[in-house]
């Protein structure tokens, strides 16, 4: 059986996590964490990072920094996991969600003015697939409208906004941005996830947040010469174990990279014998950064036989995510939902993502794009 995702060493992860045990200090901040630090502000230029435990964690650590209140509300992507709106939800933010563009399943950029109010207190994009946001657009309405932007980067790393004359990695225009490094992701470390802030109004903010609310950050830095409790926080670090892992991934980004790259233009050629209409769509300003590959089926019905035709000759496919808006959750929230959401509805029904991974083989491709065309022949 073809799995969907597998994951994948790059090399040195287990000697980096038996350098970080044989230093003595597993604990988060150390060594390891302060390369992975280093590496994320070198390689995309972020003023500052702090290594999570999760992308979760780190939307979290956004919902605390923004001070988030009950009666707040945050305009959020329908078409997105959970962790994007539960992160605000939790601290009592009312969630609007926001629908998918009709030719991508990321947040249509276009509807959110209009979801505006004078309670919303935040905008959080995602780039889903790791295709980039029209960030330029959402960036002027943040700013019109004095709001915060968070971008969901989970998917994102490596990849990019290019407007022609500025390409900037993405992660680098909110005020805030997070990342994943669970192991469906292009660098892993099993759980794992970074928050970014551009904002320097909060970044000692983010630090205590960070260490449990204490000014233990600074203290170490040597900036006061006692810590205490100092704010609202959490035990937002991982481990050095974690740090050890993703150093290694980190290190052998491109390698990783490239070959997923590879991957997904194979697919993208081998299946264009198929209506592009079902093929995955990048707007001009966005790089890809081959996240993921998906089809998008004609409906849910032609889905269903198609995953299992794929089943049934050895290739896992599988669906995404369901709509935000029509979850157990949302369903008991009086958030009197009342706008069209109707291309999360259609994504939600029909997107079919494709394996992928660094290890999936020429051989293996060409079997997953025969069956796909030969299905669609048959039909
Ligand atoms: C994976 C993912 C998350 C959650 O990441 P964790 O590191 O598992 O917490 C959040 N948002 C999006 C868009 C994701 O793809």
């Amino acid at each position: 059986m073809i799995p969907f995702n597998k994951v994948f060493l790059s090399g040195p992860e287990l000697n980096y996590i038996s350098e970080a045990v044989n230093s003595g200090k597993l604990s988060g901040d150390g060594q390891f964490t302060r390369k992975v630090h280093s590496w994320f502000k070198e390689k995309y230029g972020f003023d500052k990072v702090l290594l999570t435990p999760s992308c979760t964690h780190a939307l979290e650590m956004c919902a605390m920094a923004i001070d988030i209140k009950p009666g707040d509300q945050v305009i959020v992507p329908d078409y997105t996991f959970v962790s994007t709106a539960n992160a605000f939800s939790n601290y009592g933010a009312q969630i609007v969600f926001a629908d998918s563009r009709v030719d991508h399943p990321g947040i249509d950029e276009n509807s959110i003015e209009k979801l505006i109010t004078s309670k919303t207190k935040a905008i959080v994009v995602v780039h889903y697939a790791g295709v980039a946001v029209d960030m330029e657009k959402v960036q002027f309405l943040a700013k019109k409208y004095n709001l915060f932007l968070i971008e969901d980067a989970a998917q994102a790393i490596d990849s990019h906004y290019y407007n022609g004359e500025k390409r900037l990695p993405l992660g680098s225009f909110g005020d805030f941005a997070t990342f994943s490094f669970h192991d469906t992701k292009n660098i892993i470390s099993g759980e794992g996830g970074l928050l970014v802030v551009n904002n320097s109004k909060y970044a000692d903010k983010t630090d205590m947040i960070w260490e449990k609310g204490t000014n233990r950050k600074a203290f170490f830095d040597g900036m006061v010469d006692k810590y205490g409790w100092v704010s609202k926080g959490s035990s937002f670090l991982a481990s050095e174990i974690t740090a050890a892992f993703l150093y290694a991934q980190l290190e052998n980004i491109d390698f990783i990279q490239n070959n997923r790259l590879e991957i997904w233009n194979k697919y993208f050629q081998k299946l264009g014998a198929l209506d592009s209409e079902m093929l995955p769509y990048l707007p001009n300003y966005a790089e890809n950064n081959a996240h993921m590959f998906y089809i998008k089926t004609r409906s849910t019905v032609e889905r269903r036989e198609l995953i299992n035709y794929l089943k049934s000759n050895g290739v896992t496919a599988v669906f995404h995510y369901l709509p935000l808006h029509q979850s157990d959750f949302v369903k008991n929230q009086s958030w009197n939902i009342k706008n069209d959401l109707s291309n999360s509805i259609r994504y939600a029904s029909t997107l079919l993502r494709l394996p992928m991974y660094v290890e999936l083989g020429e051989f293996e491709i060409e079997k997953i794009c025969d069956l796909i065309i030969k299905f669609y022949q048959l039909k």
